[in-house]
């Protein structure tokens, strides 16, 4: 062999080799009897390896859960040479750094690889972060550099992942013998499963409808050639967007946003949410300003239609929950109709967004049992609300698109023999950096808003829990003026 070329170790990247052991059935051993000990014995008992702890004690808060799920061998003294023949991996993590080493140098070249617990300099293998969703496993490493950053990334995977995609990979698993029968090339095989990963196939195995998922996989199967191509169906995701604010969007709304290859969105769905929509997504705005309707409901559920048979995967994406004053069940009613497949995830709609940021419970136990979600936007004509309903006790009531109406619906409740002095507000752009919140009564809250000259989008709000944001006001947009109630006065005694 050549003396020249790369120096291997210059050309590493990393001094560790990825990869997965099967642990199930092999001897292993974790020497020490903590915390530590303890995780290692769940990973690798998880893992079906038949595990030997060497320690003079377990502790008792760690180990006793740990025995009520799984087996293990209690050994009282410290490991030999002998006991660690035939043993896969060896931990060493007795929680005493001098202990650690000393048993190290007296195990190193027992035979199995070593780790000793925060000593990367002395183990022959690292332990990665685990995101667990079996079969599914993402490990994460920082080749001992950071194990805390490795734990972060960890964390921020599992948002990314749901839980679900373990059911997910169980499911390919067993088609997955199916689809080798019947497609032949890897890369027609590739097509395939591509399609069903990421289409509305697994969309039912993430939804737990596995007997469909499998049918629909079959259904596909037998329509699929060698060449990949195949007559694909596209699917519609119908999303609420949340008030504004891309903090309250939901993992799922975020996760079909990034599968999407067309968007549709409106305009009270901010720019910013917009932009976490898969970069190559194509986005189409149908705004509707109550006037200007720049697609009538009719052209959009064409739209979502056609663009469904050409095989894409829509986002119609929507202000707050899509079927809260939405219109989301109409625009679907259609895809419904043509057998399109389609899903609604919900969001967070106008009005618990604006009763959180402003500090207003909807209920509570003193002022309100019931909330009642109305629309103060009659098609045009005068207001045709349900007084009766609305004007009771012990009862909040929030109201939609209700700006432009305020005086006429503030005027009515009193006319209804609403009591003048009852609370009311009204919160503009509520759980945005812009939130405004005005607030008054039954008598003066539409003056009030006029003088405010808000902008609108807004939602009123009446009932006696208005009084309680005097004390549970949290919220202080960025250049707000309002300081956090528990801070000391600027330059006052501390
Ligand atoms: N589907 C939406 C409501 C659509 S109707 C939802 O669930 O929230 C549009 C109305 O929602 C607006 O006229 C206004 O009353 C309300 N709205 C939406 N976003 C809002 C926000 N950030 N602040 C206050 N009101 C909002």
């Amino acid at each position: 062999m050549s003396e020249d070329g790369p120096d291997p170790a210059a050309a590493a990247t990393t001094p560790y080799l990825p990869m997965f052991l099967r642990a199930c059935g092999q001897k292993a051993a974790v020497v020490g009897g903590g915390l530590v000990a303890a995780r290692r014995v769940e990973t690798l008992a998880r893992a079906g390896a038949l595990v030997s702890i060497y320690a003079p004690r377990l502790d008792e808060e760690e180990f006793a859960p740990l025995s009520e799920r799984f087996a293990f061998t209690h050994v009282a003294r410290e490991p030999a040479h002998a006991d660690l023949a035939g043993c896969l991996v060896c931990y060493i993590a007795t929680g005493d750094p001098a202990a650690d080493e000393r048993l190290h140098a007296a195990l190193a070249g027992a035979g199995p690889p070593i780790n000793v617990a925060d000593r990367s300099d002395l183990s022959d293998f690292i332990s990665p972060s685990i995101l667990d969703r079996a079969p599914l496993v993402v490990a994460v490493s920082t080749g001992g550099a950071s194990p805390l950053l490795g734990r972060m990334l960890r964390a921020r995977l599992e948002t990314l992942i749901p839980a679900a995609y373990g059911r997910l990979a169980a499911f390919a698993g067993r088609m997955r013998a199916q689809v080798n029968s019947k497609l032949r090339s890897p890369v027609a095989r590739r097509r395939f499963w591509e399609r069903v990963l990421d289409g509305p196939i697994a969309e039912l195995a993430l939804a737990r409808n596995e007997p469909a998922a499998e049918a629909a996989l079959v259904e596909a199967l037998d329509r699929a050639t060698e060449s990949g191509e195949g007559p694909w169906l596209g699917e519609v995701y119908l999303v609420g967007a949340g008030p504004g604010d891309a903090d309250l969007l939901t993992f799922r709304a975020l996760r079909l946003m990034q599968k999407a290859d067309v968007v549709l969105y409106d305009r009270l769905v901010d720019p910013s949410i917009v932009d976490l929509a898969r970069r190559e997504a194509e986005r189409i705005y149908v705004g509707k300003r109550r006037a200007d309707h720049a697609l009538p409901q009719e052209e959009i559920s064409d739209l979502l239609v056609r663009l469904a048979r050409e095989g894409k995967r829509v986002l119609r994406l929507k202000g707050g929950d899509p079927f809260i004053f939405g219109r989301g069940g109409e625009e679907i009613e259609k895809l419904a109709e043509h057998g399109i497949p389609f899903q609604v995830c919900p969001g967070v709609t106008a009005a618990t967004a604006c009763a959180a940021y402003a500090g207003i419970p909807l209920t509570h136990r003193d002022h309100a049992q019931a909330c009642v979600f109305v629309t103060g936007h009659g098609r045009d004509g005068p207001l045709d609300l349900d007084w009766e309903t609305l004007i009771k006790p012990n009862q909040t009531v929030a109201i939609y698109m209700g700006l432009d109406r305020v005086e006429e619906l503030m005027q009515a409740f009193v006319a209804r023999g609403g009591d003048p002095a009852l609370p009311a507000a009204i919160i503009d752009n509520g759980a945005r950096v812009n939130q405004r919140v005005v607030v008054g009564t039954l008598a003066d809250l539409a003056a009030k808003a006029r003088a405010a000259n808000l902008r609108g989008p807004t939602i009123v709000i009446v009932g006696t829990v208005v009084s309680l944001r005097e004390k549970l006001n949290w919220y202080a947009p960025e250049g707000a003026t309002q300081r956090p109630r528990d801070l000391p006065p600027a330059g006052g005694a501390q």
